[in-house]
């Protein structure tokens, strides 16, 4: 469904990814794992459509050529970004939060359906719906952020490190929710620090390196690759 190739990405004189290339299929979660500064979230960004790719980049969704469209264009196609830091608005509500991300047109007439499955995957937020998203815990504003991403009606949801910061319990139930998104039939896109976790829920996973991929693989495979283990999951 999501099909990139030769993805080139410059801030300035500084080439951030030099011809990347992967794939999702419909309904499959796929981890992109590399060291800080690889230039996964400058992937994400790109095929959201917040940075621009350079041309020649090929970025296609669903029958259609994304690659250098404005993000708002990218959401109405079925792709939403949950970001590194969440994104939200502090000074709203959970409820006002969860609104804004229901602007798309694609989900407008479904929007009581989503909110309905947002509360479903999210019981603790109907009970905390008019609390102030900047008293909340970490672990609750992560599950707003999803929750907004998901009001757009997501064919394909990218999550930039959504587990930075959360208590490990906490990451347990996080990836157990995404993996409940995954079997509900959207397609994930995850990158993430904690490798085990991530893996442990995707079908298959990229390395990337210097803003190049270096290696692919099923996930059950790369949970097993001393090489791996080695660069990501601190094994010697
Ligand atoms: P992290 O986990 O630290 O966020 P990352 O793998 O997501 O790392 P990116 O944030 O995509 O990496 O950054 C890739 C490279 O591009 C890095 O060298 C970074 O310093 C550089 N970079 C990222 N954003 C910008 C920017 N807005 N302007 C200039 N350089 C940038």
């Amino acid at each position: 469904m999501l099909e990139v190739s030769g993805l080139a990405v410059d801030y300035g004189k500084h080439a951030a990814l030099h011809g990347v290339g992967l794939t999702v299929a419909e309904a499959e979660t796929v981890v992109i794992l590399g060291a800080n500064g690889a230039g996964k979230s400058t992937l994400l960004k790109a095929v959201a459509g917040l940075v621009r790719p350079r041309p020649g980049s090929v970025i296609d969704f669903a029958g259609q050529r994304i690659a250098g469209r404005p993000g708002h264009e990218i959401l109405e196609a079925g792709i939403a970004l949950v970001p590194e830091g969440r994104g939200l608005f502090p000074d709203l509500t959970v409820s006002e939060n969860l609104r804004l991300g229901a602007h798309a047109h694609r989900a407008r007439k479904d929007e009581a359906a989503n909110l309905a499955m947002v509360h479903d995957l999210f019981p603790r937020l109907v009970e905390r719906r008019r609390q102030t998203v900047s008293t909340m815990s970490g672990g609750e504003q992560q599950m707003v952020a999803i929750g907004r991403a998901l009001m757009s009606a997501p064919r394909l949801l990218m999550l930039d490190e959504p587990s930075l910061g959360l208590a490990p319990v906490l990451v347990g139930e996080l990836f157990a929710t995404l993996a409940e998104i995954g079997r509900r039939g959207v397609s994930l896109l995850i990158v993430e620090q904690n490798v085990r976790a991530s893996l442990s829920i995707a079908g298959r996973g990229y390395l990337l390196e210097a803003g190049r991929m270096v290696g692919e693989g099923p996930a059950t495979r790369l949970i097993n690759d001393p090489a791996v283990q080695h660069a990501f999951m601190g094994a010697s």
